[in-house]
């Protein structure tokens, strides 16, 4: 799995508060293209919401955030830009529960993108294909497993080419018999050199998949490594209680 030296995503002396509450602080990353980051920490650690303020879900109060060269901004361009770049997958699936598995994939593709409805759907059913579900087109979410929904979910953030994903917790809502099929999914599109910042706790998929795995505590990147050299010799001591805690 090849990592490029080209830029994907650039933040820069991030910091963002919630009101007085300074949530994320002097984030600094880099992410080239083709690389696979996992994020760990603690709960209520800011991860969700560093990864809501690559898409603009949040907005930043100081530093910067550029996506594919494009400064994320309160221009509306910009954003609109960065969005159409940007793919995002979340714990609870999010899926438009009155239409079908097909029109959910095919619903931004046509009144967003402009893509002709013919051409829409073969998009659709390609990625269905790719995520094992091309049977459930016609089907609604509640008539599918979690598991499903959210390889619909995968799907749909696909329909959308993006040039990057973004997924936070992405099996941490789905019984666990049902947490192999997404994370295979996921493999599957790292393999094919997807850009991917994924928020999650699985550790053996972070040691197969990831080229970094960072570990935030209280608004900060406290330490970042490979895999191996993250796992086998945490450096500080909130990554060791926390590994300690989990694994
Ligand atoms: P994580 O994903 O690591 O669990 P979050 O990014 O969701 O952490 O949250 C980080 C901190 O910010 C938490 O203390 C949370 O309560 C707080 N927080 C998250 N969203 C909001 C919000 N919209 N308004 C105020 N505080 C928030
Ligand atoms: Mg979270």
């Amino acid at each position: 799995m090849a990592v490029s030296d080209e830029v994907a995503i650039s933040i820069q002396n991030m910091n963002k508060w919630f009101g007085s509450f300074h949530v994320l602080r002097d984030i600094d990353l880099t992410v080239n293209r083709g690389e696979r980051i996992v994020i760990c920490g603690p709960s209520g650690s800011g991860k969700s919401t560093l990864i809501r303020c690559i898409n603009a879900l949040e907005e930043h109060q100081k530093g910067s955030i550029e996506v594919d060269g494009t400064l994320l901004s309160s221009d509306l361009k910009n954003i609109d830009k960065i969005r159409s770049e940007v793919g995002m997958c979340f714990q609870h699936f999010n899926l438009f529960p009155h239409l079908t598995i097909l029109e959910n994939c095919t619903l931004a593709p046509i009144w967003v993108r402009k893509t002709p409805k013919k051409e829409a759907v073969e998009t659709a059913m390609h990625f269905l294909e790719k995520v094992k579900i091309p049977d459930q087109a016609d089907k609604y979410p509640g008539q599918l497993s979690g598991g499903q929904q959210q390889r619909v979910a995968i799907a749909r953030s696909l329909c959308m080419r993006p040039r990057i994903m973004l997924f936070d917790e992405p099996t941490s809502a789905l019984d666990p018999e049902m947490i192999k099929e997404v994370l295979d999914t996921m493999i599957e599109l790292a393999e094919e050199g997807m850009t991917m910042l994924c928020v999650t706790h699985e550790m053996g998929f972070a040691r197969q998949v990831a080229n970094r795995v960072i570990f935030m505590d209280q608004g900060q990147i406290v330490e970042q490594n490979e895999p191996e050299e993250f796992f086998n010799n945490p450096q500080s001591p909130r990554t060791q209680l926390f590994l300690s805690q989990i694994l």
